[in-house]
């Protein structure tokens, strides 16, 4: 019995096979082809969107658009791989019909076109909105850290360049002692060579001056570190507590088909003071309809959760849990009970915590201090309650009565909230795991929103094409 065996290379066909044979029918290419060539080009502003009357004809940006969604559909973000699957691919080769631009074409087409390409993502957004692919009833609000291009050997904060600096001052003291001794011995005993002793010393002098400059940057602009290859991207923990040099890509996705509505691309290592921010952008493009809102305790903040509420936009955020110092969750803030009444606190020890005294940041009034150091002191539970030898203060924020509005409403909702991951996660996990697109190739904030809008519009065509 033979294998089963393939055609004959050699062998001469009467009725060639078109290349349209052997894209299928519910082939994704051809849902590129189909929503990219109902574009409007010149209207979104791309550049060549019209021909040039004279000169050396260009590529189409329609085709070069449809190759750069091609590429982030299947794993192929370089624009060098991206040229050799125009040659090898026979869905890119379909695609655009034989034709064969270079790394280059393709790299300044992305480079050109930036806001141009932000404009394709808010019109598939649209489209999606118009095939009623919103639910525009609830939506999970999360950031991801996506890594930057710079090392972090390339980041600096002050007391890393201090370290530097005082590690190249010693081995220059090493080296000026060698070449004293080397002044004193004979020629033929001189180990290393002066001339490469001071060639070091040179190189050292550079780095030294390289990192003073880097001193002398941060002060100027009160920054905490520099990082030299991207200067926006800044280091950050991610999930897996390792700390990069990244970005940090809120977005806002909709609970119905878990697609994406919304994105930012913020250098911000935390979440605080991005809810309202990104709640109201997807109101925007849900034509203002009321919804509601899911995020983690990292979005608490009663400024943003007002701003959201104000806005007709239903918060469901847990709070924070503030810890006591001496982890005895017995004794943690939330235990305190306060009595509106006779605005006072009861503490778990069953002792009354009076007002004390407002509490300012910049001048402004941001909420008081409760205190009663004298039954703190006399309290057999004061070791497990706090670590301060005065006794125990408890905060309370100035808008703390609608802060337990908002924690009572996520209470009541727990079963709703328990959806916010899995809606949340479905893209960052598209993106990150089946992409493999945990890292940016573009440096600056400017650049690395153009990559992450156009996963995000592929990642709603990914999805389109799963459920079609
Ligand atoms: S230390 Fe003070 S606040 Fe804490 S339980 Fe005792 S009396 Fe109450």
């Amino acid at each position: 019995m033979g294998y089963i065996e393939g055609h004959d290379r050699n062998q001469p066909v009467l009725f060639p096979e078109s290349i349209d044979d052997y894209i299928t029918e519910d082939n994704s290419v051809r849902v590129i082809d189909e929503y990219v060539e109902q574009l409007d080009l010149v209207k979104l502003g791309f550049t060549k969107a019209v021909c040039a009357g004279t000169g050396r004809p260009s590529y189409n940006p329609k085709d070069l658009l449809k190759l750069y969604l091609y590429g982030y559909l299947n794993r192929i973000r370089s624009s060098r791989r991206l040229e050799h699957e125009a040659i090898r691919n026979i869905e890119v080769i379909w695609l655009l019909k034989k034709l064969r631009p270079d790394f280059k074409t393709i790299a300044d087409f992305r480079k050109d076109n930036k806001p141009a390409l932000k404009g394709v993502f808010r019109d598939f957004n649209k489209l999606c909105d118009e095939w009623s692919l919103f639910g525009k009833e609830l939506v999970a609000i999360d950031g991801s850290k996506f890594r930057a291009c710079n090392s972090k050997r390339n980041n600096y904060n002050a007391s890393k360049l201090q370290k530097h600096i005082k590690h190249i001052d010693k081995k220059i003291e090493d080296y000026m002692r060698e070449l004293d001794a080397g002044d004193t011995a004979e020629a033929s005993d001189r180990k290393p060579d002066i001339k490469e002793i001071k060639k070091r010393l040179q190189e050292l002098r550079h780095r030294k001056e390289k990192y003073q400059n880097y001193q002398k940057d941060l002060e100027k602009r009160g920054k905490n570190e520099i990082s030299t290859t991207d200067p926006d991207a800044r280091l950050m923990c991610n999930n897996n507590n390792n700390v990069d040099v990244s970005y940090n890509v809120q977005t806002t996705v909709d609970a119905k088909h878990n697609l994406i509505a919304g994105f930012k691309i913020s250098n911000k290592p935390n979440d605080l003071g991005e809810l309202d921010n990104m709640a109201l952008r997807a109101k925007k493009l849900f034509g203002g309809k009321d919804f509601e809102a899911l995020a983690d305790k990292g979005y608490y903040k009663a400024q943003d959760l007002k701003k959201c509420v104000e806005n007709g936009i239903t918060p469901y955020v847990t709070k924070q849990v503030y810890s006591n110092g001496t982890g005895d969750k017995d004794f943690y803030t939330e235990r305190f009970k306060y009595n509106k009444e006779r605005n006072l606190y009861v503490c778990p020890g069953n002792q009354e915590l009076y007002y004390y005294k407002k509490r300012t940041s910049k001048g402004k009034v941001i909420g008081y201090d409760y205190r009663n150091f004298n039954v703190c002191n006399e309290c057999n539970f004061k070791s497990r309650c706090t670590k301060s030898e005065k006794g125990r203060s408890i905060y309370r924020h100035i808008d703390q009565d609608f802060l337990d509005t908002i924690d009572l409403q996520t209470e009541l909702n727990k079963d709703k909230y328990r959806l916010r991951q899995m809606i949340v996660e479905h893209p960052f996990g598209t993106i990150k795991r089946g992409w493999g697109a945990y890292y940016f190739l573009t440096k600056r904030k400017i650049s690395v929103n153009i990559p992450s809008r156009k996963n995000t519009l592929t990642g709603g065509v990914e999805q389109l094409n799963r459920r079609s």
